[in-house]
């Protein structure tokens, strides 16, 4: 090797190199602290209605008021809105007129889970059982056997909404969805992994002693509905209102002798909310006003009134326009959105699932997705050129470690974000978030590295 090839080798082609060998010593110390905040947050925050819940409070600790329409704006402000408890929105003002555009990151606090039906409880063989119906997508097999908890809430008849979380905490009870014995199982095990669990064996196991004294039907449901009762002070007929979910009861762990990684339930894509959220507690007032957006139902399509799609963004976007004497239009057309959700992280035990060229790496920095489609690009937003070159600068020029993502193989996977519901918009938008180990599945991995650069990553985006 010539020192003239040498040179050539080192100006013309691109060579990512592992992010442990790009990051200082004193940014080191930042990622343990930045990591240790989000592993509090993820034990905290296991439901969108938690997510939400958690973030209003240390944004108002830290000086955010909830935004009314009418409310005078100012630079430097930092306001908030609570869409119905489920998605939510923060922005800190800028400097620069509104109409010059907004600097959006947007990511989503919804994961998949196990929802319990409006008629669940019911008994068979004298033992109790809650029905669920899965949401988002999962591998059923993988949420038997595991220890869940159930959070939600109960909305009565009189009006009243009551909290439940119980499951998470060493002294609770916790739950379980049972499988077949292996001695038993020799035609399960000749099905598809797909359909070796169905959707209906979904169900949660949720007591077996009997109430005294009686010789009537039902005894083990009597029974457990008297323990909700003293407890919630609810009926049978009030599951009809409630909306309470099974997620799995583990806390979050450092995984790994050398404890890089982490593992969590719901990483996706509350690791990209987080990163995208913390920046603005400490933000000085920055150009471009900052908007931080924390969408719910993006697991099953982005719809409802707390989805991506929903009008609640331009309602919001609206209001602050029209409180900086701005126009909507104007403003949406000149901002950016950095649409940010995970990606699948490559698995080198399913190599063959994925081109490695262009799937994102574990310790590689945050990946930019220009494209998440599959089989000739299907249904994604694709970044422009322009686009991705205007944030291989921005991440350069602020030291982020960044990589390039794709989903799967061409022909294999594929999948959706929010992104193209902000491209809609008139919105210039890019995907970018951590890659993922395990995606979906009841613990989920991500690497420390990772997370800190995609914190990294959006604090630039805002400053942008
Ligand atoms: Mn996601
Ligand atoms: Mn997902």
């Amino acid at each position: 090797m010539s020192e003239r090839t040498d040179e050539l080798r080192k100006s013309l082609l691109r060579a990512p190199k592992n992010g442990y060998d790009r990051i200082s010593a004193a940014e080191r110390t930042e990622m343990e602290r930045y990591c240790k905040d989000y592993m509090k947050f993820m034990d905290a925050a296991k439901t969108e209605r938690e997510a939400v819940s958690y973030t209003v409070e240390q944004a108002e600790k830290a000086g955010f008021v909830a935004f009314v329409p009418g409310m005078k704006l100012a630079p430097g402000m930092k306001i908030y809105r609570n869409n119905r408890g489920k998605s939510a929105i923060f922005a800190v003002i800028g400097k620069e007129p509104i109409d010059n555009g907004a600097q959006i990151v947007a990511s989503h606090i919804d994961s998949p889970r196990m929802d319990i039906k409006p008629n669940p409880l019911y008994e068979d063989a004298g033992m109790a059982y809650l029905k669920t119906h899965y949401y988002g997508g999962i591998k059923k097999y993988q949420w038997t056997t595991v220890p869940l908890s159930i959070h939600g809430i109960v909305a009565k008849k009189d009006g009243s909404v009551i909290n439940v979380r119980i499951g998470d905490e060493p002294t609770d009870p916790c739950f379980i969805v049972t499988d077949l014995l292996i001695h038993l199982s020799a035609d399960q095990l000749k099905k598809p992994t797909a359909e070796a669990i169905s959707g209906e064996a979904l169900n949660i196991l949720f007591g077996s002693e009997p109430i005294a004294d009686d010789e009537g039907a039902d005894r083990v449901k009597l029974a457990v509905m008297q323990l909700l009762n003293e407890k919630y002070g609810i009926i049978e007929e009030d599951f009809l209102s409630a909306e309470l979910t099974v997620v799995p009861a583990s806390p979050a762990r450092e995984i790994g002798l050398d404890r890089s990684l982490i593992g969590a339930y719901g990483h996706d894509d509350r690791v990209c909310a987080w990163a995208s959220f913390e920046p603005l507690l400490t933000m000085d007032v920055p150009a471009h006003t900052a908007v931080c957006v924390l969408a719910d139902k993006e697991e099953i399509g982005s719809v409802g009134v707390s989805g991506m799609q929903s009008q609640f963004f331009e309602t919001f976007m609206a209001d602050v326009c029209e409180a900086l004497q701005g126009c909507l239009r104007r403003c949406l057309e000149r901002s950016f959105c950095l649409s940010c959700d995970v990606s699948n992280a490559y698995d080198p035990i399913y190599a063959e699932t994925c081109e490695k060229r262009n799937n994102s790496q574990i310790n590689y920095g945050i990946a930019l997705c220009k494209y998440t489609g599959s089989r000739g690009k299907g249904g994604c937003s694709d970044a422009s050129g322009e686009v991705m070159g205007r944030i291989r600068r921005l991440f350069d020029d602020n030291g982020v470690v960044w990589q390039t993502a794709e989903l799967g193989k061409v022909d294999q996977g594929g999948g959706g974000t929010v992104a193209a519901y902000m491209a809609n918009r008139n919105i210039d938008t890019l995907d970018a978030g951590v890659p993922v180990l395990c995606m979906h599945a009841p613990m989920e991995v991500v690497s420390k590295l990772d997370c800190y650069m995609t914190m990294k990553g959006m604090k630039a985006v805002y400053n942008d």
